[in-house]
């Protein structure tokens, strides 16, 4: 799970948006990017490998334009280099792209047949050139987006800048999460409200199917039949604990130094060690005592994990539980007990391929638990009952999701 950022801003933007990507940097990436207009042309500085590596280059070639879009990138379709990072342009646009254009092969094809060349191996560049073709026969930025949205499959986070529109940004969701980011004068499209946390507390998620074309001064949002839509306004903490890498070398140093800590802290927390009693969770629809049995979907580091307590569910609980890859889980079109649990693992809360055993797992009925570090995040806003771990500057509190979404 990578990174997106776009700013309509007052002055250059390049800093502040390499600065919105540093605070994505815990969800991994490969390669990161930016695009801006300098005199109204589309501009990019990309580089495979760490973040320094962007900056790198962007200090040997500053870029002053004041509206602009970034992206860290976990590559899917073709090798994590500098050709393939995004943003990817043609004259008229630059996207970035976050997820998975399942039928890009197709539209490839069919846009190859047509004489258009393709400069990489991305599933992404084909939604920059379907926007093209659209605004070469004379749509619009919105017209063009609006046409094709309809054409892609798969899931998509997707923010796009426009050649000669200083006052421009559009951003679309199916599947990842995307954020609309209110300021004063500027206006912001990212990841999460942790990509936006140093520039607004003021964040509106993006519903699966809407699109948003905003500028400084305002912003609207369409839903997938194209009307006119409202979301709710989220006020989020502007806290940096989960960016922020502290004084260690990467991400993964830091959480195996911050388990000990947040071991204790979560067991204080949900569990009276003196008397050996587990915390109960009020709000949850289910009574423990009932369940059939339980699933886990997880991936990578969360699934070992769920390996532990399955093992902990089965010997302390006598419950049975199964876990499963998440990225297997919904293809293997598996009937579910609504009676049984799913507990999902994931540590940003936006690993796509646990958000979508989720959502299977609620298609049969069933309640879904989630454990995450970010409370915002769409597998916490979509679960019945959210268990954040209790790092040292998060909320450690059991809860429902849409409570603390309202
Ligand atoms: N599928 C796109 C790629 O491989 C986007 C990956 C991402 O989410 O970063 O470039």
């Amino acid at each position: 799970m990578c990174g997106i950022v776009g700013i309509l801003g007052k002055a250059a933007v390049a800093d502040q948006l390499v600065d919105a990507l540093r605070r994505l940097e815990y969800r991994g990436y490969d390669s990161a990017g930016v695009a801006t207009l300098e005199n109204g042309r589309i501009e990019r500085r990309r580089a495979a490998g760490k973040l320094r590596n962007l900056e790198l280059c962007l200090s040997q070639a500053p870029l002053s334009g004041a509206i602009g879009i970034g992206h860290t990138r976990w590559a899917t379709h073709g090798r994590p280099n500098e050709i393939n990072a995004h943003p990817h342009a043609t004259e008229k646009l630059a996207v970035v792209h976050n997820g998975i254009i399942e039928n890009f092969h197709e539209l490839r094809s069919e846009l190859e047949a047509a004489g258009v060349r393709f400069e990489t191996e991305t599933d992404t560049e084909i939604v920059a050139r379907l926007v093209t073709e659209e605004m070469r026969h004379g749509r619009s930025p919105a017209e063009a987006v609006a046409a094709i949205l309809p054409r892609l499959r798969g899931a998509y986070a997707l923010a796009f800048l426009f050649a000669g529109e200083e006052d421009l940004l559009i951003g679309a969701r199916c599947g990842p999460p995307l954020a609309i980011g209110l300021g004063e004068g500027e206006n912001y499209l990212g990841s999460d409200a942790l990509a936006l946390a140093a520039l607004t507390s003021r964040v509106i998620y993006l519903e699966d199917g809407d699109w948003a074309i905003l500028s400084r001064r305002g912003f609207e949002i369409r839903d997938a039949t194209g009307r006119a839509v409202k979301r709710p306004v989220t006020w989020t903490p502007k806290s940096g604990a989960t960016s922020d890498r502290g004084n260690y070398r990467h991400f993964m140093e830091k959480e195996i130094h911050e388990q000990p800590e947040v071991v204790q802290r979560t067991l204080e927390h949900y569990a009276d060690l003196t008397s050996s009693r587990v915390a109960t969770l009020k709000d949850a629809p289910f009574d423990w005592r009932q369940l059939s049995r339980a699933s886990i979907a997880a991936c990578g580091t969360a699934y070992f994990a769920g390996m532990i307590a399955k093992y902990w569910f089965q010997r302390l609980a006598h419950l049975d539980v199964q876990v499963e890859f998440a990225s297997e889980f919904r293809y293997r079109d598996a009937p579910l007990d609504p009676d049984a649990l799913m507990m999902v693992i994931s540590q940003s809360g936006e690993t796509a391929d646990t958000l979508a055993s989720l959502r299977y797992a609620k298609s049969f009925g069933q309640p879904v638990l989630s454990v995450v570090n970010v409370p915002t995040s769409s597998i916490a806003r979509e679960s019945a009952i959210v268990l954040p771990a209790c790092c040292a500057s998060l909320p450690c509190r059991p809860g429902r999701a849409s409570a603390r979404h309202a």
